[in-house]
Parts: C-alpha cells; structure tokens; sequence
C-alpha cells in the first residue's frame, strides 16, 4: 500500500498549520510564515521537508528555528527534516501585511519596499498594505506616526535594522532596512 511518494498523513496543510504559528525569536510577534522565512512544506518518501530561507546569511536566530521546528513537528508526531535554502535569498518583500503591522505596533519601522504579491507560500493571506515606495525614504514613526524622523545609524539592534530617531516625540526606534 505505501509507495515510495505516498504522501504522508496528516496532509501538507495539516503540518503548515502546526508550524505557522512558531515566532520568530528575534521578533516574537510575529510568526515564521508571517516573515517569509518559512517557505515550503512538501513530502518526500514519506517524510516531511520544511524549507526556510534565512533573513540574511550567518542570521544567528536560524539554528534557533530549526529547533523550534523540529520540537514542533516532534510534538504532533511528525518525521521530517529542515532544509535552509539560500536562493532565492529572502527579501523584506516577502514580509507580510499582518507581519508590517505587528513590527510597527510591536516598535519596529517595518521596510519601505513594495511587498511582493507573488511570491508568498501557500496558506499566507496577501493584503495590499503598502502605498508605492516614494523618493524621500522618510520612515514613519512607529510611535506618532510622524514622518519627521532621522537616520541616527546605519546598524540598529541587529545588522538588518538601522537606528532612527523620532523628531516630533523624541523616540528612538529600530527600522527594518528593505533588502
Ligand atoms: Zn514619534
């Protein structure tokens, strides 16, 4: 009865449920597949591969969601393996409209790109967000929302945000750099 592509239960949505919820450990509210890094779940000789590309390459937080994939297919019964691909290499634009919110409720300037409309794994939701990229690069205040903000250095808390400072009330915020 089992063949070597037999697909294994529960299906592919099944097992996505159970990782969509894991968070990233760098920004705990905001999920994996929120952020693009968790990108494909496929079976392959009866067990499960769980693709993830990695913010930017050396991201210290992926040996961290490794693990937390592993636990989490381990909890539900489920055999599989991670697999880190690199290429493509991960874009903000891959970020989602719910993961935009949460960073600028949770402090976090989210990237001033264009999201990327195509591009998203099965399962996430896809929400026009973001007006176009305009020439000025201001980045909003996550705080007041003014716009009257200033770059105060190139590398924030970790390589991939930049330090701003809000003008209007005086906050310093992390923005998260569009790459
Ligand atoms: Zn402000």
């Amino acid at each position: 009865m089992a063949s070597a592509n037999a697909t294994p239960t529960p299906d592919a949505a099944a097992v996505w449920a159970v990782l969509e919820r894991l968070t990233d450990p760098e920004i705990p509210v905001v999920t994996l597949a929120e952020m693009g890094i968790l990108r494909d779940v496929r079976a392959l000789d009866g067990r499960w591969q769980i693709v993830i590309t990695p913010t930017y390459s050396g991201c210290p937080a992926m040996s961290q969601i490794e693990d937390d994939i592993r636990t989490a297919l381990a909890e539900h019964g489920l055999e599989g393996e991670v697999i880190t691909q690199l290429a493509p290499a991960w874009t903000t634009a891959w970020m989602s409209a719910q993961a935009r919110v949460k960073l600028r409720d949770y402090g976090i300037a989210p990237p001033q790109d264009e999201m990327d409309l195509t591009g998203h794994p099965a399962g996430t939701q896809v929400l026009r967000f973001l007006p176009r990229a305009t020439q000025t690069e201001a980045v909003p205040c996550p705080q007041c929302q003014s716009a009257n903000t200033t770059l105060t250095s190139n590398f924030g808390s970790t390589a991939c945000k930049a330090l701003y400072k809000c003008l209007d009330c005086l906050e310093p915020f992390d923005y998260f750099k569009p790459h």
